[in-house]
């Protein structure tokens, strides 16, 4: 076989090879699926109960968040590693006078949840229902021994999810302090999730899941960042940074 085709020129070879190529069945156009975006259970939020007996002026603000919670939290779901995840039995919207910070959320377990908010801080930033959107994310998360987790991640995280799901026309800083240099990708909050939107955009958009399905069997280390995008955690960081001219930040 192989010395009849020797004298062969090269366009009879291709000649001879194409009626075999369109005998074959086309085979549909691969999608890499690194493009892809993995959307978890939609699950349906658990009841929502508001408590405004601290702040009774929040009564009309607190009924918004209430809905909002309520459409949100399935989407929010979709967004995470969800398949396993079992919600709590309640929500609850406990607004005080005043907080040492915005807000916070408490029992995160299957018992039910508090997200405390402040009275004061909504006074002063009625259309802060981002904050509420963040301390929803943290009650699906209810990584188990969240207290093991990496808290930079776990807050970047629920600000991605703020940020880049819920207020995606909402110009932002991508990094806080403003000088890039200085900053890490374990200064948590804003920084990070600006950080996991550039590798979810340019390496993987099963990253967040990725990491989220790790954080909550327990098994997650900084290498799953090179196990997703075949680059190191550090590495990545150094990449994100380059892309940030300093006239990115928005003050
Ligand atoms: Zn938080």
């Amino acid at each position: 076989m192989i010395r009849c085709l020797i004298p062969l020129t090269l366009s009879a070879l291709v000649a001879l090879a194409a009626p075999a190529a369109r005998a074959q069945t086309p085979s549909p156009v691969p999608v890499p699926a690194a493009h892809l975006y993995p959307l978890g259970r939609a699950l349906p939020s658990p009841d929502v109960k508001v408590d405004v007996s601290d702040a009774p002026e929040a009564r009309a603000w607190a009924e918004q968040a209430r809905v909002l919670v309520i459409q949100w939290f399935p989407l929010v779901c979709q967004f995470l590693a969800t398949d396993r995840f079992t919600p709590p039995k309640t929500i609850t919207l406990a607004f005080k006078k005043d907080l040492p910070v915005p807000a916070y959320t408490t029992g995160t377990g299957t018992d039910g949840a508090t997200i405390s908010i402040s009275g004061k801080w909504i006074t002063a930033h009625p259309d802060d229902f981002g904050m509420v959107i963040h301390e929803m994310t943290h009650v699906i998360q209810g990584y188990p021994g969240r207290g093991d987790k990496p808290g930079w991640l776990v807050e970047g995280i629920a600000d991605y999810i703020r940020f880049y799901r819920y207020e995606p026309d909402v110009p932002r800083r991508n990094v806080d302090p403003r000088d890039p240099q200085k900053a890490s990708y374990r200064d948590a909050y804003r920084t990070t999730a600006s950080f996991l939107a550039y590798v979810t955009w340019r390496y993987n958009r099963g990253l967040l899941s990725r990491l989220d399905a790790a954080l909550r069997a327990g098994t997650y280390s900084d290498g799953l960042w090179k196990t997703i995008t075949g680059k190191d955690l550090d590495a990545l960081w150094t990449e994100f940074i380059g892309t940030l001219p300093a006239a990115a930040h928005v003050p």
